[in-house]
């Protein structure tokens, strides 16, 4: 247990905090060993989908339990058990080098694996639930490993049972994935037809994995250089009744139907609307290319970045009478 620790290197926003008390795990054992758990706690992957507002006054707890293990094999698929600590996207690569198709679209997400099923983790036309099996967590109230399958988990859009009913209640410790090994492809998403035709490359896992990653690269800034958390909020969901209405006022609002009744609408293309994009207030500041994405770019508070976020969000509600929903968990 260490006290009084930058936080400023162990998540994306580069924010210059530090935590009370923190802690390193590599092992279930060692997770039980801490229970109870101090009320203020967080748990903590690589801190890409966080923003604290302030100083943690509480213990985090840095997961770092590790290991890939291929538990069971058919004709068709591969299961594997992957620790909750290991580096997402070192595990899309090693995935790619076995040949185990699955997680290709899924390339350079910055974070943990542990933290993939928390908001059931999407791009380019694949989620983690497509590939998910089950998990093991530690119950943090009784200690006990637990599992819990694809029901249990109640994945939806950027959403699962750990953003809801079970928030807070486990530590996710390994997480079962279940693979192709005859690869077919996803590449629904028109850049990555694009960007597969001007390479000309063969479609494979490797080159579809490529393409996402020199899309990615391109289009978001990299945490490295200007600190961010991705997209800040969520694309909101709406009744088409209501979207016929803004479709009215707005014909070229982009609008993605979800079944009969409701539509997808692109958070950045309202944000965009009402002119933020390349704002900047002080360090806190809106990205140049990428509305959704607010930035620090170099010495803002989070309380800045907050407040810039809940700006943002009520210019949208008086526009469009939409409440834009954070993605980012907000540490308040
Ligand atoms: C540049 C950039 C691009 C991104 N692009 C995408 C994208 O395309 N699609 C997408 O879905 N997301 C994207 N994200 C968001 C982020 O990468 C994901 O949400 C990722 O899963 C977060 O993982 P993490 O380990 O960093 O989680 P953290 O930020 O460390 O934690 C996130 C939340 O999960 C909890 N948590 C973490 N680990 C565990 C665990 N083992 N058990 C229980 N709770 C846990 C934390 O307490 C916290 O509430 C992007 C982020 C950045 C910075």
């Amino acid at each position: 247990m260490e006290e009084n620790i930058s936080l400023k290197e162990l998540h994306t926003f580069g924010l210059n905090v530090q935590t009370a008390q923190y802690t390193l795990v590599e092992t279930e054992a060692q997770v039980q060993k801490l229970l109870p758990l101090p009320a203020a706690h967080l748990i903590l992957g690589g801190g890409s989908n966080m923003l604290f507002t302030k100083d943690f006054e509480g213990l985090v707890v840095h997961n770092k339990i590790r290991g890939i293990e291929l538990v069971e094999e058919d004709e068709k698929t591969v299961l594997i058990r992957v620790g909750g600590g290991e580096v997402w996207h070192l595990l899309v690569v090693w995935c790619i080098e076995q040949g185990y198709a699955g997680l290709e679209n899924l390339s350079l997400i910055p974070g943990s694996v542990g933290a993939a099923p928390i908001q059931n983790i999407g791009a380019y036309g694949v989620e983690l639930k497509d590939v998910f099996d089950r998990l093991e967590a530690i119950n943090l109230s009784t200690g006990k490993v637990e599992t819990l399958n694809f029901e249990a988990c109640a994945f939806g859009y950027r959403d699962s049972i750990f953003k809801r009913k079970a928030k807070g209640k486990y530590l996710i410790t390994r997480v079962f994935l279940r693979l192709s090994k005859e690869a077919t492809f996803n590449i629904s998403y028109g850049a990555i037809q694009q960007v597969l035709e001007a390479s000309q490359t063969p479609l494979s896992i490797r080159s579809i994995s490529n393409a996402v990653i020199k899309i990615r690269t391109q289009k978001l800034p990299d945490p490295k250089k200007i600190g961010n958390s991705g997209s800040f909020f969520k694309n909101p969901i709406v009744e088409n009744t209501v979207v016929a209405l803004l479709q009215k006022k707005y014909p070229s609002m982009p609008v993605y139907p979800i079944g009969n009744d409701k539509s997808k609408l692109a958070a950045g293309w309202l944000i965009d609307q009402l002119g933020w994009k390349g704002y900047r207030k002080g360090d806190a500041g809106v990205h140049e290319q990428q509305a959704l994405v607010l930035v620090n770019y170099g010495n803002a508070k989070g309380s800045e970045i907050w407040a810039l976020a809940q700006e943002i969000q009520a210019s949208v509600q008086e526009k469009f009478g939409i409440l834009l929903e954070p993605e980012v968990n907000i540490l308040a």
